[in-house]
């Protein structure tokens, strides 16, 4: 399996770090060594001074597919989670600067935790789900999938257009305001709604 995660996908996110509003999707990939399961720790990184927490609704591919038409593109996902694209911004800001790659501030081993995944039925809109993230009781990010710049829909009709889709892939779905920098003794919590989905600590 893999992973694609989607960037600037919410206006406030993109402000925040400076960056303009893309005119198409921005994709970029993790891999199967990136996913954390069932609330294990998260184990800073030695190589970065500046670990930050992107929460982000996570969509899992649930049939093969290229070049999807957009109107079809909901028969290609049957589950929803969410997870934390944990970024190298130390790295990431380096990287921009001389126009290198992301894969160091974005692909480390165990920079993508996830939650269990739940029926897109359980949801009545997927274009209308609220989210947050609660580092040590406090809610830091929170949103609406309504505030996506590119929806669900469209970033699986783009993102197809160059890569085959298989069942299980993940799409991370891109961030919203309130990212920053994480901790080692950090107690993460992500909601779904009011639903927690993931507790985990930063060790
Ligand atoms: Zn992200």
């Amino acid at each position: 399996m893999k992973i694609i995660c989607i960037g600037r996908n919410y206006v406030e996110h993109a402000r925040e770090l400076n960056n303009p509003l893309p005119q198409n999707p921005i994709f970029f990939m993790k891999h199967e060594a990136c996913i954390v399961r069932n609330n294990k720790p998260f184990f800073y990184p030695d190589f970065s001074q500046n670990i930050h927490h992107e929460v982000e609704i996570v969509v899992k591919i649930g049939r093969l597919g290229k070049a999807i038409a957009k109107k079809y593109a909901d028969r290609y996902y049957d589950e929803i989670g969410i997870g934390i694209d944990f970024t190298a911004r130390d790295l990431q800001d380096d990287a921009r600067k001389k126009g290198l790659p992301w894969e160091v501030a974005k692909a480390f081993d165990n920079s993508a935790p996830i939650s269990r995944f739940y029926n897109k039925k359980d949801f009545p809109d997927i274009q209308n789900i609220s989210f947050h993230l609660d580092i040590n009781g406090k809610t830091v990010q929170h949103s609406n999938t309504a505030n996506m710049i590119f929806p669900v829909d469209e970033l699986i009709s783009y993102v197809s257009r160059f890569i085959t889709l298989k069942t299980g892939d993940l799409i991370f779905t891109g961030t919203p305001s309130g990212v920053g920098p994480v901790a080692i003794g950090d107690h993460l919590e992500a909601f779904i709604e009011d639903k927690k989905m993931m507790d985990f600590w930063v060790r």
